[in-house]
C-alpha cells in the first residue's frame, strides 16, 4: 500500500536540528541571541538595512505592527475575504472593523479594482495578501493608500521568498510587512513570525509590545549594564517574543529559502505541464521575471469538470492523496457573516471560486514518483 501524500511537509534538515541542540545545551531556550541573529540575518536577506521584529506567529505580528501603526476602536481596515482568519482577527483585537474586498478571480488575490468603493471616512489601513505566493497589484494598493493617506501592511505568511517587480516582497514602501514560520508555510518553525517596518518608532512600539510592554527584551535585559533586575512597563503588552528554539530553525530555513523555492517551481511547473488540458484553471503566473513562492498550488476546477470539489477531494483522499481548501472564505464563516451581515453575493469571485479550488499537494520533500502518483489521481478522478 502506497503510504498517503500529505498536502504539505516541513523540510528539516541536520542544520535546522544541530542548531536547536546547541540552544537546548545553551541553557537558553528563549528570545536571546539566536533570535538577535535571527533578525539581523532576515533584514540581510532582505538586502537591506530594515527593522525587524521577530515574534511567536505572523498573527501576533499582524496584531503588533496595526497596533504600533495606530489602529484603534472605531476604525476600518480593508482585507480580502479569501484568507485565513488571523488576517481579520488582529483587526477585531483593536476593537477596529475589517472591511472586505472580493477578489481577482484568475490570481485570488484581492480585486484592486474594488478597493476605493470600499474606502470610508473611518478606513485607516490596507491588509493585502499575497495569496499562495503570487504578490498583490502593490502598484495599484500602495497607489490607493497614498490617495487616501492609508497605512499598508502586507499579509507575507505565504510570501517568501516572493518578489514585486523585482523586489522581494518586504522591500516595498509599505508601512510593514509580517511573515510567518508556521508548521506549512514556505520557511518554517512551527510557530514564529516576523515584522519588517522602515519606521523606527513602529519598530519600537512593537518589541516593548512584544514582551509585556516592557522597555527592553529580555536579552538586554540579562546582558545591559544596568542592575539585572530592573525594567520598566509602560505598557499593557503581550506575550509574543519567539523562542531561540524557534529562531534556531528559522536561521537555517532562511538560508534555503532560495533553494527551497526553486524545489517547489520545479513541482508547480510540472504540475502546470502535466495537468492542462483538464477540465481545471491552473494556477495564475507571475507577469514578468518575478518569483513566486509557490506556498501552494491551488487549481479551480472548470464548470464542465464530471465531479464537484468535494467529490474530486473525496477521491483524491481515496486514492492516498492530502488535498485542502484555501481558503474558506470568510464571509462564509459564522462570525465574520453574522457579525457584518455579509451575504455571498457581496463577493462574486471570492464565493464562485470557493465551491471550485483544491490545493494539491505541494512540499519540498516530495519525490517525481510521490508527484506522478497525485497527477494520474487527478487525471483519473477528472477524466
Ligand atoms: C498562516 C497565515 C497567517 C497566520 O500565521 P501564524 O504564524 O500561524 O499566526 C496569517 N495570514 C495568512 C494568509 C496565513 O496563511
Amino acid at each position: 500500500m502506497n503510504k498517503f501524500i500529505p498536502f504539505a511537509l516541513p523540510d528539516i534538515g541536520e542544520e535546522e536540528i544541530r542548531e536547536v541542540v546547541d540552544s537546548l545545551s545553551s541553557g537558553w531556550l528563549t528570545t536571546g541571541p539566536k533570535t538577535k541573529r535571527f533578525e539581523k540575518e532576515f533584514s540581510e536577506f532582505l538586502g537591506q538595512d530594515i527593522e525587524t521584529i521577530a515574534v511567536n506567529s505572523a498573527t501576533s505580528g499582524l496584531h503588533l505592527a496595526l497596533e504600533a501603526l495606530g489602529i484603534g476602536p472605531g476604525d476600518e481596515v480593508i482585507t480580502t475575504t479569501h484568507t485565513f482568519t488571523a488576517t481579520a482577527e488582529v483587526v477585531r483585537y483593536l476593537g477596529a472593523d475589517p472591511v472586505f474586498v472580493d477578489i481577482n478571480l484568475a490570481t485570488f488575490n484581492i480585486d484592486t479594482t474594488k478597493i476605493e468603493a470600499a474606502i470610508t471616512p473611518r478606513t485607516k489601513a490596507i491588509v493585502p495578501v499575497h495569496f499562495g505566493g503570487l504578490a498583490c497589484d502593490m502598484q495599484a494598493i500602495l497607489e490607493v493608500a497614498q490617495k487616501y493617506n492609508l497605512k499598508v501592511v502586507e499579509d507575507a505568511a505565504h510570501a517568501i521568498p516572493t518578489t514585486y517587480q523585482g523586489q522581494l516582497i518586504g522591500n516595498l514602501s509599505s508601512d510593514a510587512t509580517v511573515y510567518s514560520f508556521y508548521a506549512t508555510k514556505t520557511v518554517a518553525t512551527g510557530e514564529g513570525g516576523m515584522i519588517v517596518t522602515r519606521h523606527p518608532e513602529v519598530a519600537k512600539r512593537a518589541r516593548i509590545m512584544r514582551l509585556h510592554g516592557i522597555n527592553r527584551d529580555a536579552f538586554d535585559r540579562y546582558t545591559s549594564t544596568k542592575p539585572s533586575w530592573h525594567y520598566e512597563v509602560v505598557a499593557p503588552g503581550f506575550k509574543y517574543n519567539m523562542t531561540d528554539i524557534a529562531a534556531s530553525l528559522g536561521i537555517h530555513q532562511l538560508k534555503k529559502a532560495w533553494l527551497l523555492q526553486k524545489k517547489r517551481a520545479a513541482i508547480a511547473n510540472r504540475y502546470d505541464a502535466e495537468l492542462k488540458g483538464l477540465p481545471l484553471h491552473l494556477p495564475a503566473k507571475v507577469v514578468n521575471d518575478d518569483i513566486q513562492s509557490w506556498h501552494l498550488y491551488v487549481i479551480r476546477l472548470d464548470d464542465s469538470a464530471k465531479v464537484s470539489r468535494n467529490t474530486f477531494i473525496e477521491q483524491l483522499a481515496a486514492k492516498g492523496v492530502g488535498c485542502s481548501v484555501h481558503y474558506i472564505p470568510l464571509h462564509l464563516h459564522p462570525y465574520w457573516r453574522d457579525t457584518y451581515k455579509l451575504r455571498s453575493e457581496d463577493f462574486p469571485c471570492a464565493s464562485y471560486a470557493y465551491e471550485r479550488i483544491v490545493s494539491l499537494p505541494i512540499y519540498t520533500k516530495m519525490t517525481p514518483a510521490e508527484q506522478t502518483r497525485v497527477i494520474e489521481a487527478v487525471k483519473k478522478t477528472l477524466t
